[in-house]
C-alpha cells in the first residue's frame, strides 16, 4: 500500500534582547535599538523553526545538533542551521508540507518584514507554505518587558 507518511513537530525558542547585538528574524535584520543575544546570530525564530523540523522527523534538538559551545556557530546565520536541519530532513526522504510560526515581541512592529523572511525560508524548505504571525505580550512578563522575545513553530512533514 502506497501511504503517505505525516508527521508534525513543535519548537519553541527564547532570547534576550540585548545593546550591541543585531535584530535578526527570519533570517531578516531588522533596525531596532536592541538585538537578539545568543552565540549564533540568536534568531529566535528560525531556530523554533529547526526545532520544530527536528522533531517532526525524530532528530535530537538544535542545541544537541548545533551545540553554543562549539565555535564553528559563534554568530553563524540561522540560515545556515536551517539548511543543515533539511539536509538531516532529506537523509530520511522528509519534505516539509507547512510551517506556522507565533512571534511574541513587545517591538518593533515586524509586519512589513515578513515576505521577507518566508522567502527565505522558503527558498531553504522548498515549500511556500508558510505562516509567521506576530503579536506582542502586553506589557506582561519578559517579553512585555522588553528582556527578550520568544517564537514557537509547528511544522508538517512527509514522504
Ligand atoms: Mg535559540
Amino acid at each position: 500500500m502506497n501511504r503517505t507518511n505525516f508527521k508534525i513537530g513543535y519548537g519553541y525558542d527564547v532570547h534576550r534582547l540585548a545593546k550591541g547585538r543585531k535584530l535578526i528574524l527570519g533570517g531578516v535584520e531588522i533596525p531596532h535599538k536592541v538585538g537578539l543575544d545568543g552565540h549564533s546570530d540568536a534568531d529566535v525564530l528560525l531556530h523554533a523553526v529547526c526545532d520544530a523540523l527536528l522533531g517532526a522527523a525524530g532528530f535530537e534538538d538544535i542545541g544537541h545538533r548545533f551545540p553554543n559551545t562549539d565555535p564553528k556557530y559563534k554568530n553563524i546565520s540561522s540560515l545556515i542551521l536551517l539548511k543543515e536541519t533539511m539536509k538531516l530532513l532529506s537523509l530520511k526522504k522528509w519534505k516539509v508540507g507547512n510551517i506556522d510560526c507565533m512571534l511574541i515581541l513587545e517591538e518593533p512592529k515586524i509586519y512589513k518584514h515578513i515576505a521577507q523572511m518566508k522567502k527565505n525560508i522558503s527558498a531553504i524548505i522548498k515549500t511556500k507554505e508558510i505562516s509567521i504571525k506576530a503579536t506582542t505580550s502586553e506589557g506582561l512578563g519578559f517579553v512585555g518587558q522588553k528582556k527578550g522575545c520568544v517564537c514557537s513553530a509547528v511544522a508538517l512533514i512527509y514522504k
